[in-house]
């Protein structure tokens, strides 16, 4: 297979080439260049398969690039996690995509992309190491970190503003040394988006190391978040009714990989996109006008984007018209106390623990539902493990939210980090030095 960009001023380039360069030159998102099509009876029979076989069978028509041994172990070693879903009150089924290192579903994307590039490079047989170069507010960093941990021929730079990452997400990344570098930035996490920027747009610097970004519109991310659509799918125990999907949506990635697999054949129903108070797309799917705005900060604050980059993909593949995505797409904007509402009473009605980002998801459906916008079973993809965001919770729910000992582990790591000042040369000169250790 080989993948467009979205502004199809690009020719169509190999995976390699597609996962390497994130961005394509005409600034365009990459995209397949053609969809499969997996029938009814393909996926009948992959009903009740252990997830890893699911996963394969999908992922073996993206990815015909990769033997079919090696694409094997790179999705085993993607999703060697637990992925239960858990029936939660009326026809609720709560898909639960947290339970990777650093308990949330970008551990998906993450380790998917690091694998892959750990074998592209090792295929290059290049001398100079692959430099990955990421800005985070919080999740990405620590899924990114460890991701690459440990992946032989790359390391890792996360940069992050200063004093302003929660104690437990700067943990994720500043405790595992090896081939990853934590850089606190003395300012705002919008300077690190544009020390990232600069770096990349640095000639001089681009000569001196190979750069690589692995930010949410990177192709090798969204590939594998296909797969958990498929995996949820086939672990219904009734496929009676095609279920409605759920996704809690900021930068729309894991709701453009959704829309992909429905077109490739997936029997959902409708999407409910749900969003917090930033709510780009709503408003993009109510009034057909795309207006973004600078985010507002929330208590679901991974999903606090006012200018979702995934959009744009998510627009091609409807090829413009956005009447056919609103048939398939239902967006829903909650606030913070919408949100902390469905915390409490889940937990109360239910005893189950939702993190305030599935909590958004579940805002999101119950306001569908009541406006008969969707109807039947849903699947509702749980983001993040409630731990995560512990203090919040705990408030919520007046119950304490006991620690995954993974992360009780991290705690008490030391942390190591270099600081530097926001300024462009003095992230070249350490991306220099990292090159030659
Ligand atoms: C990143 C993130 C989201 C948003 O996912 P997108 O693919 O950017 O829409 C939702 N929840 C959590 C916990 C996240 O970390």
């Amino acid at each position: 297979m080989r993948f467009i960009s979205t502004r199809g001023k690009t020719p169509p380039v190999d995976l390699g080439t597609a996962v390497r360069e994130g961005l394509a030159p005409d600034g365009g998102l990459y995209f397949p260049e053609r969809l499969p099509h997996f029938s009814a009876e393909t996926l009948e029979a992959l009903c009740g398969a252990p997830t890893s076989r699911v996963a394969l069978a999908i992922a073996r028509a993206f990815l015909d690039e990769v033997p079919a041994a090696e694409l094997g172990a790179l999705v085993a070693d993607s999703l060697d996690f637990p992925l239960p879903l858990v029936s939660v009150g009326d026809d609720v089924h709560v898909f639960e995509l947290f339970h990777g290192p650093t308990l949330a579903f970008k551990d998906v994307g993450a380790r998917f992309l690091a694998r892959l590039l750990g074998r592209l490079t090792s295929l290059d047989r290049s001398e100079t190491p692959l430099t990955i170069l990421v800005a985070t507010s919080g999740d990405t960093g620590g899924a990114v970190a460890h991701a690459f941990y440990g992946v032989a021929g790359t390391s890792v730079v996360v940069l992050y503003p200063d004093g302003q990452v929660s104690p437990l997400q700067e943990k994720q990344f500043t405790t595992l040394g090896g081939n990853v570098r934590a850089v606190a930035v003395q300012g705002t996490f919008d300077d690190c988006q544009r020390l990232v920027k600069t770096a990349f747009g640095d000639p001089v610097l681009g000569e001196q190391i190979r750069l690589t970004s692995a930010n949410s519109i990177s192709l090798g991310r969204l590939l594998p978040q296909v797969l958990y659509y498929f995996i949820a799918w086939t672990a219904l125990d009734s496929r009676t009714d095609a279920p409605t999907v759920v996704v809690p949506s900021g930068n729309f990635g894991n709701l453009s990989a959704g829309l992909i697999a429905k077109r490739t054949g997936l029997p959902i129903g409708r999407f409910v996109a749900a969003t917090n108070s930033n709510d780009t797309v709503p408003r993009f799917l109510r009034d057909g006008v795309f207006d973004p705005r600078p985010s507002v900060r929330t208590i679901s604050n991974a999903m606090d984007v006012g200018n979702p980059s995934n959009l744009e993909r998510i627009v091609h593949l409807y090829d413009g018209d956005v009447a056919a995505l609103r048939r398939d797409v239902v967006s829903t904007s909650s606030d913070d106390s919408t949100t902390r509402d469905a915390i409490r009473v889940v937990h109360d009605r239910f005893g189950y623990v939702l993190d305030p980002h599935t909590a958004v998801g579940w805002a999101g459906l119950a306001e569908a539902r009541a406006h008969g916008e969707v109807a039947g079973p849903a699947i509702l993809l749980a983001t993040a493990h409630p731990a995560k965001f512990r203090s919040e919770v705990e408030r919520v729910i007046e119950a304490e939210v006991a620690l995954p000992t993974a992360l009780a582990a991290n705690l008490d790591k030391p942390s190591h980090a270099v600081r530097i000042p926001p300024e462009p040369a003095r992230l070249a000169e350490l991306l220099v030095q990292v090159k030659k250790r």
